[in-house]
């Protein structure tokens, strides 16, 4: 009887086999995008917007080490989630910890004194509503109602639930999530991807990855296919003429011709790049597309459409 007899066989994945879904790394992710929102900022003609956002970014990486430990889904839920390939942290039912709220505050308080003046004062607005109010802005954007009334308080009740559901997606890992039968929503929250990925380095090397808007979580979705119908002819590319600076890596508009949506496709070819700050860094693109027709199909939280 050889000894390699009674070890248990651990499946060796494939080095090749690139990760269908890629966790987020909740250490770096926000700490990283508030660099690449500095970076971008230089020279930008939004700078001083840029500079706001990188400090909304820092102050959610310093909230999300405040967090405590969250209760996530025990393996019965799990089980069921996969069973019937739905995600298990679904923004519009997860019970959220209330912990987001002491997030919220802050990053409010972080942010308060670096505040443009108009988002001082809803800053000061946001802070002081009493926590059902709170609880319904939230409601408003885990359903991507990103309009109405206080509509300029959401991206900063955005930046909470992100860290939150951020936090639980990172250590759920990506053992307990599936692929899902609709491939473009976030198979670990179900909410809708900021926009797409593709890096020249590691083993998901240039594939593309929809990036989710909430829990930052990334899953695999073959290229040239519109990730709002699953349509893959009568796509195509727009970009930019001129970028609006040298530090912007290229970002090109996915336009679809049957559902006429569109997302952006963030390109890591001159470095790392970050699919929240590169989309908010390139504005100019959505005018672009949005006048030729072509409705975004996901959000960018931290921005208040049309404000
Ligand atoms: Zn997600
Ligand atoms: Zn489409």
């Amino acid at each position: 009887m050889s000894a390699t007899a009674q070890t248990p066989i651990i499946p060796i994945k494939s080095s090749s086999e690139p990760p269908h879904v890629i966790a987020p790394d909740a250490n770096t992710i926000f700490a990283t995008r508030a660099q690449r929102f500095e970076q971008l900022a230089e020279g930008h003609a939004l700078g001083d917007w840029l500079r706001f956002l990188a400090a909304i970014t820092r102050a959610q990486h310093e909230a999300l080490h405040a967090l405590p430990v969250l209760a996530l889904p025990d393996t019965a839920q799990l089980a069921r989630a996969r069973e019937h390939r739905m995600p298990p942290l679904p923004a519009q039912s997860w019970p959220r910890d209330p912990a987001w709220r002491d997030s919220l505050r802050q990053i409010i308080a972080r942010i308060a004194d670096v505040a443009p003046e108009p988002a001082r004062q809803d800053l000061a607005r946001l802070a002081g509503l009493a926590p059902e109010r709170t609880e319904a802005l939230a409601e408003r954007v885990l359903h991507t109602e990103l309009y109405g009334d206080d509509a300029a308080l959401l991206p900063y009740v955005a930046a909470a639930l992100q860290v939150l559901w951020t936090t639980a997606a990172a250590r759920l890992g990506i053992g307990d999530v599936a692929a899902l039968d609709v491939p473009g929503v976030c198979p670990c929250c179900g909410f809708l991807p900021v926009a797409s990925v593709v890096r020249n380095s590691g083993e998901a090397s240039n594939l593309r990855y929809l990036h989710c808007a909430l829990c930052n979580t990334e899953w695999n979705l073959v290229r040239v296919k519109c990730s709002a119908c699953d349509a893959n002819e009568g796509i195509s590319y727009r970009h930019l003429e001129s970028d609006e600076n040298k530090t912007a890596g290229a970002v090109r508009a996915e336009t679809c011709e049957s559902c006429k949506s569109y997302l952006k496709i963030v390109y890591s070819e001159k470095g790392p790049v970050d699919p929240v700050a590169d989309d908010l860094a390139t504005l100019a693109l959505d005018i672009l597309v949005d006048e030729a027709g072509y409705a975004r199909s996901g959000p960018n939280l931290l921005l208040v459409p049309g404000g």
